[in-house]
């Protein structure tokens, strides 16, 4: 565990590709001061070669500011109309701030939707990494105006560590003003909760996540921290779950001295595809496969076949993710289909030599290709 730990704080001493979420709490104070600081910090850390890309929160904070109103905004089209209200504050704030050290800001607002479609989530990659390759630190936020509940990242933690796929960073940086890392049960509860300083595995991380607490502004909180930090682990990038504000709070990151929990990257890391195909595709229809079927999958990391499949639900078209479930109804598996669901119906069951016979026509031999299948 150790040696695990002084491996992982080397890799991120060497990050190059960085993802740094700044909550709505630490932009909501009064001043400037916060946004002098990140340029200042941004400034020095590009210099030494990384690559910076900020999500940042705060437009719903911002927007309150601007309208004088100290109650929180209960309703969709109030938290809207202070996000829009907002965003351009935050914007220039980052802009006069970064324009003190020559460098410019890009605005980047994004909705779930924009990734779980697998061109836009390619376009979003294209634009950003065009930006990084131009010097430009793009500030990503949700495009909160038309992000009604099914379309929305939920919170900027999840946006922040989609980003780090989207870019395939290798650390992402999820910095609030009242979360300094993950505890080993609710540390407003409990007296003798201890903070996790190094967390090898998140997927075996089993920790007390009943503390969904969240501050004002945000909609962040630990559990959404901790299963953003899977997403990023599995997509190859290290986490960091800290406190910001302060001096140099993003490069003491640099020198090892980390007052936060980290969290290591999956060593099996997803290809950015499937990754996708997990985390950002919206699936748009079921297959029911028979036990044969799953254990092919599961065990033997194979493709999943005609004469696996014993029932097909909804309407998709080829090349959609779909739903893999079990005859009890859970979910083992997605993946990116070869055939409809109305060519399904006509060869569900059947083996892989029946399809043209039955089709007139054979796409391929698989329903599911291993490569564009990940078992959950
Ligand atoms: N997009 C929201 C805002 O800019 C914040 C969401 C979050 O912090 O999770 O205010």
């Amino acid at each position: 565990m150790e040696q695990k730990r002084a491996e992982v704080i080397e890799k991120i001493k060497k990050a190059k590709r960085i993802v740094v979420k700044v909550g709505s709490l630490l932009l909501a104070g009064e001043g400037t001061g916060i946004f002098n600081e990140l340029a200042n910090e941004v400034n020095s850390l590009r210099r030494s070669g990384k690559e910076i890309v900020i999500v940042s929160s705060g437009s719903i904070a911002m927007g309150m500011k601007k309208i004088g109103s100290k109650d929180h905004p209960t309703t969709i089209p109030e938290r809207q109309a202070a996000a829009a209200l907002g965003q351009t504050a935050l914007m220039a704030g980052y802009e006069n701030a970064f324009a003190n050290f020559d460098i410019d800001v890009a605005q980047v607002l994004l909705t779930n939707d924009d990734l779980a479609d697998r061109r836009r989530f390619l376009n979003a990659k294209n634009t950003l990494c065009m930006l990084i390759s131009h010097g430009v630190v793009p500030v990503i936020n949700e495009n909160d105006t038309v992000a009604v509940d099914e379309i929305k990242f939920g919170d900027n933690d999840n946006l922040a560590a989609r980003t780090a796929q989207l870019i395939e960073a290798d650390l992402c940086v999820l910095m609030s003003a009242d979360v300094d890392g993950f505890y080993n049960k609710d540390p407003k509860k409990y007296d003798d909760a201890e903070r996790v300083s190094f967390i090898e595995d998140i997927d075996d991380f089993d920790l007390d996540t009943e503390s969904t607490d969240t501050n004002l502004y945000g909609t962040g909180g630990v559990a959404s921290k901790i299963s953003s930090a899977r997403i990023a682990a599995h997509s190859g990038a290290i986490t960091i779950a800290l406190k910001g504000g302060g001096k140099d709070f993003i490069t003491s990151i640099f020198s090892g001295q980390i007052d936060g929990t980290v969290i290591a990257p999956k060593e099996d890391r997803l290809t950015s595809k499937k990754h996708w195909i997990a985390y950002s595709s919206t699936p748009n229809g079921k297959v029911t496969v028979d036990e044969g079927g799953k254990s092919a999958l599961v065990e033997g990391n194979k493709s999943l076949l005609p004469s696996g499949v014993a029932d097909v639900e909804g309407n998709f078209e080829a090349g959609e993710v779909i739903h893999c479930l079990d005859k009890k109804g859970f979910e083992f598996a997605r993946g990116m289909v070869n055939y409809s669901s109305k060519e399904l119906e006509v060869i569900k069951g059947l083996k892989s030599v029946e399809i043209e016979g039955k089709l007139g026509y054979k796409v391929s031999d698989e329903v599911i290709h291993r490569d564009n299948l990940v078992v959950l």
